[in-house]
């Protein structure tokens, strides 16, 4: 394996990613939204996380093109790093595609309340409450292993970062005042992002 390889792998798991939410999205935009917190806020967040996750790695993959940019805050690439990316970006295709099973219609990009929503407490929604936002870590985490360059790598942290402190507890308040008790009594038994611990 080398670094030129491990880009191109992580280029394609990004693709398996996009083809993974293709039809989650496709039914989203059909499903009425009762409110929506969409806003100012939501889309500079959410622009932090499209440009940690996905255009600043693509402008590296480009530059590795470039005799001008190549090289620029690169480290030396370690085979095994990349293969341990590999694995956690396989762990997080598997929960991306176990969460929009479980959510099913319930799912938005953004912070919005479809006018039938449930809430979905059972599958990974049983361990934590982000499962998704968890998928979303190890996608991140993934990108710093296997793209040996300092601002590529830990890009994806950084971006999802803002967006995960920046929505969840916005995100929290908003179920809570939609399901009440049940939310309540939800969050009592559940952890965010990895059980038992946060
Ligand atoms: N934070 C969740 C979902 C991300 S998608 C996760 O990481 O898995 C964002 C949308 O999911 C929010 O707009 C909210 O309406 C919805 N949502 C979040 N948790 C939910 C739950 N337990 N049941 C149903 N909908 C939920």
């Amino acid at each position: 394996m080398t670094a030129t390889a491990a880009s191109i792998v992580w280029l394609v798991l990004e693709i398996c990613w996009l083809i993974l939410r293709w039809q989650p999205n496709r039914h989203a935009r059909k499903a009425p939204v009762r409110y929506s917190g969409r806003g100012v806020r939501e889309f500079a967040l959410l622009g932090a996380s499209l440009t940690g996750l996905g255009i600043i790695p693509c402008i590296y993959l480009a530059a590795q093109f470039s005799s001008h940019f190549r090289g620029f805050a690169d480290y030396t690439f370690s085979p095994v790093q990349a293969y341990l990316g590999i694995a956690v970006w396989v762990g997080a295709l598997w929960l991306f595609y176990r969460t929009h099973r479980d959510l099913g219609p319930n799912w938005s990009v953004s912070l919005d309340l479809r006018e039938r929503h449930t809430l979905v407490t059972t599958g990974v929604y049983a361990w934590i409450r982000h499962p998704m936002y968890a998928g979303f870590w190890l996608m991140a985490l993934a990108q710093f292993l296997l793209l040996p360059n300092w601002v590529a790598g830990p890009a994806g942290l950084v971006g999802f970062g803002i967006l995960f402190f920046g929505r969840v507890r916005r995100e929290e308040e908003m179920m809570l005042a939609a399901f009440g008790d049940d939310y309540r009594s939800y969050a009592c038994r559940t952890s965010r992002v990895i059980p038992r611990i946060y």
